[in-house]
């Protein structure tokens, strides 16, 4: 709160007043005694003190003043008069202001030091704040925007996830038709009977599991960083993205290391970023027509804290020297493209404590890797 210069002279005049009833109930006090003039001056600073330390130049200069003014009136001869007799009496009376304003000076500048102190740890507080919103409103930001590529990145699937859908549904149809016809025979076959009814079973649970799968992509979720298997992460993406990537006639082969520690990570986003990669492969080698295309996604131990997945595709490849461009928010060479992809994957692997980056492939193409901290 500011305070007025009425409040802060209307303050003052109070603890002036108070500050002068003290004096002259001491001067009683000290007088009835007939205490000396030393032990007078060690009570009247002791108020000053004090003063100093509940508040205020003003009063403290103002007591300092009166207590030598009281001290020679009541306790320097001749009593009772302003009137000093003995030298070193005036000496001794200087002695007394001069410390009573020194101490005062000294506690107000003490004062004013924590004032300081406090405002800038109040503005050092403020600041830390508005970091924290602010950091907190980016990453709300580039969750929304994360959802939003999802949802267009699920888009571009849909023929690969209908089919994905419609597989194992044609299969629950052919064998509920196997069922019927097995029910109707003269002798019904129990056991085969049982079979096929797994089967029904085995393939409406895939399409239901797909099903779950495609709505964990397209709902907005808060992130949930739970201990996962990355291998099994990386086989669900290609699932989704299989039909895409054997409708451009590209091979996918998968080399992943058995035995990996648990990954620490949100299993939609990691999806996400595998899913980008392997789209953004496929497209690099849409114009490649005179070898084979081929997809590799690698999974590998990186170091003693983290697990490494890589993407490597035999498409037309990166300009080392451009290869960090492609991590900008809207680099795109592609005439469709909106070049967030790689963007987001960046960013949602940094809050995960990972990396992603690209070289180029020894031969042809580009390798697209990121790591991930284990669990624990
Ligand atoms: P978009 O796919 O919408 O262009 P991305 O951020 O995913 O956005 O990719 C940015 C750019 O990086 C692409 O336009 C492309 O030029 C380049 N790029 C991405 N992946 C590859 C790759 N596997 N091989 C070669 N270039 C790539």
């Amino acid at each position: 709160m500011k305070r007025t210069w009425t409040y802060r002279f209307w303050r003052s005049a109070a603890q002036c007043l108070l500050a002068s009833i003290a004096v002259a109930l001491l001067t009683f006090v000290c007088f009835r005694l007939r205490v000396n003039l030393t032990i007078a001056c060690l009570l009247y600073l002791t108020v000053v003190v004090l003063l100093s330390v509940m508040d205020g130049l003003v009063p403290s200069v103002f007591v300092s003043i009166i207590s030598v003014l009281c001290l020679n009136y009541f306790f320097v001869p001749p009593l009772f008069s302003l009137d000093v007799a003995d030298p070193l009496d005036i000496v001794a009376l200087i002695a007394f202001v001069g410390t009573a304003l020194l101490i005062t000076y000294l506690m107000w500048r003490r004062k004013r030091a924590e004032e300081e102190l406090s405002r800038s740890n109040d503005e050092l507080r403020g600041e830390i704040d508005e970091r924290q919103r602010a950091e907190e409103a980016l990453q709300k930001a580039q969750a929304e925007l994360a959802h939003v590529a999802r949802v267009m990145t699920l888009g571009e699937l849909t023929a690969s996830i209908s089919h994905e859908v419609n597989q194992p549904l044609a299969a629950v149809v052919t064998n509920g038709q196997i069922c019927l016809r097995l029910l109707a025979l003269e002798e019904p076959r129990p056991d085969d009977v049982r079979t096929t009814v797994e089967r029904i079973v085995r393939d409406a649970n895939r399409a239901s599991e797909v099903v779950q799968r495609i709505r964990a992509l397209a709902k907005r979720t808060e992130p949930q960083m739970i201990s996962l298997d990355i291998n099994d992460v990386i086989r669900e993406a290609i699932l989704l993205v299989q039909r895409e990537v054997l409708g451009h006639g590209v091979s996918l082969r998968t080399e992943l290391a058995s035995a990996l520690p648990p990954v620490l990570g949100d299993r939609v986003q990691l999806q996400q970023v595998i899913i980008n990669l392997l789209i953004n492969g496929v497209e690099a080698m849409a114009p490649i027509t005179d070898r084979p295309r081929e997809i590799v996604i690698r999974s590998r131990q990186h170091d003693a804290g983290h697990v490494q997945v890589a993407v490597l595709d035999s498409g037309i490849g990166i300009d080392s020297k451009t290869a960090e461009q492609l991590f900008s928010a809207f680099f795109t060479t592609k005439p469709g493209g909106m070049g967030m992809g790689l963007s987001i994957s960046r960013s949602i692997i940094r809050a995960h404590g990972g990396r992603l980056w690209v070289s180029p492939n020894p031969d042809h193409g580009a390798a697209f890797q990121f790591t991930v901290p284990t669990d624990g």
